[in-house]
């Protein structure tokens, strides 16, 4: 049983199934198309609704809680066994209001500290974080417009605000570590840190701090697993800088981590071949829906297509080169000028390694 401690506490007494929230990979973000009180009526007084949410906002910044996240909300279909739910009041289109921006950030807050939920956007279901009715597509009830572009562009300003809120203690509980240790990730230049992150370049980091005089918490190390002794000699290290309250958390930002190391390090960059994309443009929009022709280089520009804002998550890894991915490509096309059957969606060098250069991958032939 688990009732989040500032929600308004009114739980519905249908549309769920007791007990059966398996996991907790995150919180789903909502819209409900209709008002705060009508949706509760709908939860609660009919069990043709078939349709719940764990918490509700409304647009003035109520937040109720409709079912304990022990039991799986009915929000989202494939995913409500592993992810929980927030509906959010307002029209498909709306952008959250600032009041809703704090009440999601609270909420995901309390799933950090109560299940350890990573304070990150996810955009896909195999992620893990502040996701989204539409990245889920078909397997979550292909709820595409579900919360919409708008708010799906509010979802890092909800993670900065849970941040703030558990950097300053006032989530309602302790943090997973039972120690008050920062344990969230953040991605600088596509590598990962803080708590649980894995590479050389955690090494680097550590050997770094521990040259600065910063390394008194390891027991043993510097290693490739971040771990809490990392978060207190990188907080150690910030405190040293100057920095205070959440700036001093242990997790690193681009300002430190550059003074740090003296440069920025960066994942190495990803190759696409242009000939496999171009293969693939060609065959997969006459193909069954899903064909694959080179998924692992099409892949790869489907996420630099979704990162731009044109492609949806939900197709953004389906490896498939299908009509959705030509007419995201051609949008792609048409921001850098091209017209008519330039801006025809299949990839030309030019385009694509305009496109790598923004998304860390390099073209090869
Ligand atoms: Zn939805």
């Amino acid at each position: 049983m688990a009732r989040m401690p500032g929600a308004e506490q009114r739980l519905i007494p249908r549309n769920f199934t007791a007990d059966g929230q398996e996991s907790v990979r995150g919180l789903v973000v909502h819209i409900m198309d209709g008002s705060f009180e009508g949706t509760d009526s709908w939860f609660r007084n009919h069990p043709e609704a078939q349709a719940s949410a764990h918490f509700g906002t409304s647009r003035a910044g109520a937040l109720r809680q409709w079912v304990d996240t022990a039991d799986r909300a009915w929000a989202q279909a494939g995913g409500n066994r592993t992810w929980l739910s927030i509906e959010n009041e307002g029209k498909g289109g709306d952008s959250l209001t600032s009041a809703q921006l704090d009440r999601n950030a609270e909420a995901l807050a309390w799933t950090h500290t109560r299940y350890g939920v990573p304070l990150q956007v996810a955009d896909s279901p195999n992620g893990r974080g502040l996701g989204y009715h539409a990245m889920g597509g078909s397997n979550w009830g292909g709820h595409t417009s579900c919360p919409g572009t708008h708010v799906v562009a509010q979802l890092a300003e909800i993670v900065a605000r849970a941040k703030k809120i558990v950097g300053s203690g006032g989530a309602g509980g302790s943090q997973p570590s039972g120690s008050g240790i920062a344990r969230y990730q953040v991605t600088i230049n596509g590598l990962v840190y803080g708590y649980g992150a894995h590479g050389d370049h955690v090494t680097k980091v550590g050997e770094a701090l521990v040259a600065r005089g910063c390394g008194k918490h390891y027991r043993q190390g510097p290693g490739p697993d971040w771990g809490d002794a990392d978060t207190e000699n990188y907080a150690d290290y910030q405190r040293s800088l100057g920095y205070s309250g959440a700036d001093s958390d242990g997790v690193p930002g681009e300002a430190s981590l550059r003074r740090l190391l003296g440069t920025l390090p960066s994942a190495p960059a990803k190759r696409v071949s242009l000939a496999y994309v171009l293969a693939a443009a060609r065959t997969d929009p006459g193909a069954a829906q899903g064909h694959q022709t080179h998924a692992a280089d099409v892949r790869i520009v489907e996420a630099a297509l979704k990162d731009e804002g044109l492609l949806a998550a939900a197709y953004a890894s389906d490896g498939s080169y299908g009509t959705t991915t030509i007419a995201a490509y051609a949008r792609w096309q048409r921001s850098l000028g091209y017209s008519g059957s330039d801006a025809d969606g299949i990839p030309g060098r030019v385009s694509l390694t305009q496109l790598g250069k923004k998304h860390h991958f390099t073209v090869a032939a």
